[in-house]
């Protein structure tokens, strides 16, 4: 009987995973701050990683992008290991990063030009497609100084997007912001990861996890603790300091 067209040929490799790490250990000194960490991410999954300040999140997330090296385990990023020729990574601090110097549109077209070899030309369109999408298109001849917070975030956003990641990362990219800049940032993100985007996203927004991770990965003392489906890991977390983590999240 034939298969039906959408269906994958039964021995097609499954296809592989779009974040990848296994046995991931580091330490600082000697203090042990990834220990044994296996995470599977698939293209266009969206993974929310909360736990205690201290538990290692910053770090795991640094590793993926090779900003922190880590001393044992492998990982990898659509098959490939972080590092300078490596896979495309967008990453999304909590404090902007954006540089002060330079416009709204220049933020967003500098590595573009100068890491990506793009004409100016066409790296000016592609920002300005990107900062239409986060609704910043308006404030692209600003520097960042003259823009709320939420906006800069937005910006540090489009600027990401830019180099067309494969795989977007955030570390707590609405901490930093008044509260009545939260959603504007969230909002954004939504619509990320509507549209397909693979992405890592250290946050304490638990209305965001529950409204569109498909995984919570909760970390303490540097393992992960859970990783589970965000209706099971709030009706019903598992590991007791999860629990207690959660009585603590307003
Ligand atoms: P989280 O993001 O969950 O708050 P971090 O990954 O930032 O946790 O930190 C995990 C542990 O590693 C903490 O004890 C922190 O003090 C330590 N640490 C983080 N960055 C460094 C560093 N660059 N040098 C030394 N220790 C660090
Ligand atoms: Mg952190």
């Amino acid at each position: 009987m034939a298969l039906p067209e959408t269906a994958d040929p039964p021995d097609a490799p499954a296809r592989p995973p779009a974040v990848e790490l296994r046995g991931v250990n580091a330490w600082f000194g000697s203090q042990h701050v990834l220990r044994a960490i296996d995470l599977a991410v698939a293209p266009a999954e969206r993974i929310v990683i909360c736990g205690p300040s201290g538990s290692g999140k910053s770090t795991l997330i640094r590793c993926i992008n090779g900003l922190v090296p880590h001393q044992a385990g492998t990982i990898r990023v659509g098959g490939r290991a972080p590092g300078a020729a490596g896979p495309r990574i967008g990453m999304v601090f909590q404090a902007f990063n954006l540089f002060p110097h330079l416009t709204v549109l220049e933020n967003c077209t500098l590595a573009p030009i100068h890491v990506g070899r793009m004409e100016r030309r066409a790296a000016e369109d592609l920002a300005r497609r990107h900062l239409e999408r986060v609704r910043i298109l308006g404030q692209a001849g600003k520097h960042p100084a003259q823009l709320s917070g939420g906006q800069q975030q937005r910006v540090a956003i489009a600027r990401a997007l830019c180099m067309s990641p494969e795989v977007m990362l955030f570390d707590e990219p609405t901490s930093a912001l008044d509260p009545e800049m939260v959603q504007e940032v969230l909002d954004t993100l939504v619509g990320l990861a509507e549209g397909g985007m693979t992405m890592l996203c250290v946050t304490h927004e638990m209305g965001f996890a529950r409204q569109v991770a498909d995984r919570v990965v909760f970390m303490d003392e540097g393992q992960i603790l859970e990783d589970a489906p965000p209706r099971e890991f709030f009706a019903s977390p598992r590991h007791p300091r999860a629990r207690s983590f959660l009585g603590r999240i307003p």
